[in-house]
């Protein structure tokens, strides 16, 4: 194993004040670090994007995994950090300055596929989560994705219609792609430690419904989350065909979208592309 100095004097010894801006709670923990790192499964020789690398404690993770990385970092004070790693690792880590929701990682990554692994501010992640789910292109060129969100956030992603958390971000997560809740992370583990627990949600693609138009589908949860309190016949009633599909499909219309299904949206998402 390539000897490092423990993360901590790294981050002491390029002044790497945790900005609270940039949302950089760091995590110090090698042994937690590797955890995270193993949870794709094997890494050796395979592509990894890491969006926010920090002062690199899962990069070193994840090129002791063997895996070769490519990471997205606004702070350009943690450049000579991450340089440093670079040279014990060589021809392991590439180094991208700049801001993740501005990049095509697909262009990134050379076309290659890749595993996805990041631990982010909570607001970058559910933007670039949305992201990575969208769309009408599918598989994704990701074969994965290992990202650390708030408690509540990864509650929301791997909800079931009926729990409080279920909503559009269960639905876009599940319909196409399975998630899981792979690990929690106590608050005490970063530094500096977040108001919040955390937890880390694995996603992995799965084969997408036939004659199923995204787009399509992300309009009507759109609309049946936007006024979940609501019956369907009311919250739907702007989408066109959604009140014919609920008939066609047998679905009650005095229902509220938070107890209707993954399946149930995806034949509604079918019955409208048709
Ligand atoms: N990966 C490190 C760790 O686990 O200790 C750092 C995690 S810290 C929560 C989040 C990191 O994301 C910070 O280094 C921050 O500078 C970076 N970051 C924040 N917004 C970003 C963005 N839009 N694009 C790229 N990096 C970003």
């Amino acid at each position: 194993m390539t000897d490092l100095p423990p993360i901590r004097e790294v981050i002491q010894r390029h002044n790497l004040a945790a900005s609270k801006a940039l949302g950089q709670n760091f995590l110090l923990d090698e042994q937690l670090l590797a955890r995270i790192a193993a949870l794709p499964g094997d890494l050796t020789d395979a592509q990894v994007l890491e969006v926010g690398p920090g002062p690199g404690g899962l990069t070193r993770a994840l090129l002791r995994a063997g895996a070769r990385v490519t990471a997205i970092e606004m702070d350009r004070r943690c450049l000579p950090a991450l340089a440093e790693l670079s040279e014990s690792f060589p021809g392991q880590l590439a180094v991208i300055e700049g801001d993740a929701l501005k990049l095509d990682h697909k262009a990134l990554m050379g076309g290659e596929p890749f595993h996805v692994l990041s631990n982010l501010p909570y607001n970058v992640g559910t933007a670039l989560f949305v992201r990575w789910l969208g769309g009408e292109d599918w598989p994704p060129l990701w074969q994965s994705l290992t990202l650390m969100f708030q408690r509540e956030v990864a509650d929301r992603i791997v909800a079931s219609a009926g729990d409080d958390a279920y909503g559009r971000l269960a639905v876009l997560a599940q319909w196409r792609a399975e998630a899981r809740l792979a690990m929690k992370v106590h608050r005490s583990a970063f530094t500096p430690p977040p108001k919040v627990m955390s937890a880390i949600v694995h996603v992995t693609p799965a084969a997408m419904p036939e004659g199923v138009s995204a787009r399509i589908l992300e309009r009507l949860t759109e609309a049946a989350f936007g006024q979940r309190r609501k019956m369907l016949r009311q919250s739907l009633k702007g989408v066109p065909g959604a009140l014919e599909a609920l008939s066609t499909l047998g679905i009650d219309e005095t229902r509220r979208a938070e107890t209707v299904s993954v399946a149930e949206f995806v034949d509604l998402a079918e019955v409208l592309t048709a």
